[in-house]
């Protein structure tokens, strides 16, 4: 399940210009600074290949890179960025959510949450609308590695993760799949890659 080739192949503002050959794909969404570029990039095993999508212009597009040739990594815009105006962001969740809805090769979404912190308002809202509108989702918890001290108040990650499966359960009918991860340490990525060539085999 390792990847061997990965290539950007284009940006997307709207679902109807994504690449239309119907090899299945994988969309990564999550709250910006969750470090969705950075498991981008790890998952592919290069420094710089997500960079395409943080270039100016390209942060709210759909971006594909196309993986052995086979299927696609597709990199959503971060969603909850403070500083983006309030016209950006409806705009934001108007697109995502017509691309989750239309878009009929995507095998599922992996919901990034950040495991160092307590879930956030905004995380458990988006997975309340994938589950509402049950598409099939994983749930990817990122910055597995970050170990808060107890004197600080801070939880460890494993007890930010079952917090936050708690506060989700009765958004789905069956718990979606999850998988912890670090990008410093590269936890979960095989397990990611893996999952991903499951779900393309069912
Ligand atoms: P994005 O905005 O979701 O693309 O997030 P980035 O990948 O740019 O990461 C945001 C910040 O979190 C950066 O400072 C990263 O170095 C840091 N970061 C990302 N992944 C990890 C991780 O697995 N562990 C730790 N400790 N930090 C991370």
């Amino acid at each position: 399940a390792q990847v061997v080739q990965a290539e950007f192949v284009k940006s997307s503002v709207r679902t109807e210009d994504c690449p239309s050959d119907g090899l299945p794909e994988f969309a990564l969404v999550g709250r910006s600074n969750v470090g969705k570029s950075s498991l981008l990039n790890s998952l592919v095993r290069r420094k710089r290949l997500a960079l395409t999508s943080k270039k100016p212009g390209k942060t709210q597009c759909i971006n594909h890179f196309r993986i052995n040739d086979s299927w696609y990594l597709v990199d959503l815009p971060g969603y909850g960025y403070a500083a983006a105006p309030q016209e950006l962001r409806t705009d934001w969740s108007k697109f995502t959510k017509d691309y989750f809805i239309n878009r009929s090769t995507l095998v599922s979404v992996f919901l990034l949450i950040d495991a160092s912190i307590p879930a956030k308002k905004i995380d458990l809202e988006y997975a309340s609308w994938l589950g509402q509108n049950q598409i099939p989702m994983t749930l990817i918890f990122t910055k597995c590695d970050k170990r808060k001290k107890k004197k600080n108040g801070g939880k460890r990650p494993e007890e930010n993760v079952s917090d936050f499966q708690k506060l989700i359960r009765g958004f789905f009918q069956t718990v979606p799949p999850w998988i912890m991860t670090s990008s410093v340490t590269n936890q979960g990525r095989d397990e990611i890659l893996l999952h991903m060539a499951q779900l393309r085999n069912y």
